[in-house]
């Protein structure tokens, strides 16, 4: 991997063009203001901070606000200059932000939640905030009167929020890396149905309303997309990371999906391709290659006298294999697989030079990242984390129409 990265040319990368630093804890989010050369911040010191673009070309603070609780996530609603905060005692707190944005105003306080709140989304339409919190619940709270409307109670802690304004359908990502996916209404709620396919928390998750798809990003490295609109229960497995992927964001118009990782890197995805699904993987008792036994099957190694093998699966066909039968690796991008991956000897060789082209292209970060934002119409990127950093990034060079085409060969 490190040598393709290497030899892309140096235009097709993300092109850092600032840093904002001074933050004394972890940055848990920095918003791009639509139409400014603005981002708004919050973070684990309990800082609200405006930033603006100054002539010399340094983004300074035109508002530094500090609340009583670490900040852990925003919504941002910019027509309205509505901002809603979650902090991590549980609270709530909306502001309006002056027109030069050199003034923040309290507007209220919502109770919403006994524990750090970890997503929220503000609805102009609905007049809701909606917010998920490590105290395993979901609420929805009426912005008009403060008013609670109705709460719904996970088996895990909530760790990501998505939420459709249109049809007012919330999902929820938790650490026991499953999605909830419910309808909310005034003070009624129902449950549609639990997605199940990570093995690992939540990080990070991408409703696009128009294609009706759902990212999610989790702690096991992948990325699942869940083709909801398509009706058919397609799923499809993205693996192109190293570590906890933590952000996601879904580019409608040229179809490329953008992932980070904690480990700083920034993966985009070409969905404007035919993908396939992984299989499931198969159950046996034996290879289901050279059908010698596995370890567990104590009848047929004492009827064969031969010594029970590990299970492992080929990640083309889905298929129970041994080590042997299954030697060898290959990335396969059309299902996914963008690393060398397990394959049995058959799939392997099945497997043709141009199968192996990426469908992805990777950059680096080169800082850890937990929440990223994008304005597609600009190109821009903001990244941050744990670091205290938040980095700005040209991206028009990454995501674009001519990429989202197709990628070259390797
Ligand atoms: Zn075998
Ligand atoms: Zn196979």
């Amino acid at each position: 991997m490190a040598a393709e990265i290497h030899s892309r040319p140096q235009s097709s990368r993300p092109v850092l063009l600032n840093k904002i630093e001074g933050h004394q804890d972890a940055v848990n989010a920095a918003v791009l203001i639509p139409k400014e050369d603005g981002v708004i911040t919050v973070g684990e010191d309990r800082t609200i901070r405006v930033w603006l673009k100054r002539d010399s070309g340094q983004y300074w603070p035109s508002i530094y606000h500090t609340v009583s609780s670490p900040c852990s996530s925003v919504s941002y609603h910019h027509d309205s200059r509505r901002i809603f905060i979650g902090q991590d005692n549980g609270a709530i707190v909306e502001f309006l932000i002056s027109e030069d944005f050199n003034k923040m105003n309290h507007v209220k306080t919502y109770p919403a939640h006994q524990g750090r709140v970890c997503g929220l989304l503000f609805s102009l339409e609905s007049e809701w905030v909606v917010s998920c919190s490590h105290d395993k619940s979901l609420s929805w709270m009426c912005t008009q009167t403060g008013a609670m409307l109705g709460r719904h109670t996970l088996n895990a802690w909530a760790s990501c929020l998505q939420f459709d304004h249109e049809t007012r359908h919330a999902f929820v990502g938790d650490y026991s890396g499953q999605i909830t996916l419910l309808k909310l209404d005034r003070q009624t709620y129902s449950t549609i149905t639990t997605l199940k396919g990570h093995e690992g928390s939540i990080g990070a998750l991408w409703w696009d309303p128009v294609q009706r798809l759902l990212f999610s990003g989790a702690a096991d490295h992948s990325i699942i997309m869940w083709d909801i609109g398509g009706r058919k229960g397609r799923t499809l497995l993205l693996q192109g990371h190293h570590d906890k992927v933590q952000a996601v964001r879904y580019l409608q118009l040229t179809r490329q999906l953008v992932s980070c990782s904690a480990d700083g890197a920034i993966t985009v995805w070409n969905m404007d391709t035919r993908r396939e699904e992984a299989p499931q993987w198969l159950d046996s008792d034996s290879c289901q290659r050279c059908e010698q036994p596995f370890f567990w099957n104590l009848k047929q190694m004492w009827d064969t006298k031969t010594l029970g093998l590990r299970q492992h699966h080929c990640r083309k066909c889905g298929q129970a294999v041994c080590g042997k039968c299954s030697s060898k690796r290959s990335s396969f991008p059309l299902m996914g697989f963008e690393f060398q991956v397990r394959m049995c000897d058959s799939c392997h060789s099945s497997i043709k030079d141009e199968d192996r082209t990426a469908l992805a292209t990777f950059h680096e970060g080169k800082h850890n990242i937990s929440f990223m934002d994008m304005d597609p119409s600009r190109g821009l990127m903001t990244t941050c984390g744990s670091d205290r950093v938040v980095k700005i990034w040209d991206m028009t060079q990454v995501v674009g129409c001519s990429i989202a085409t197709g990628f070259s060969p390797r």
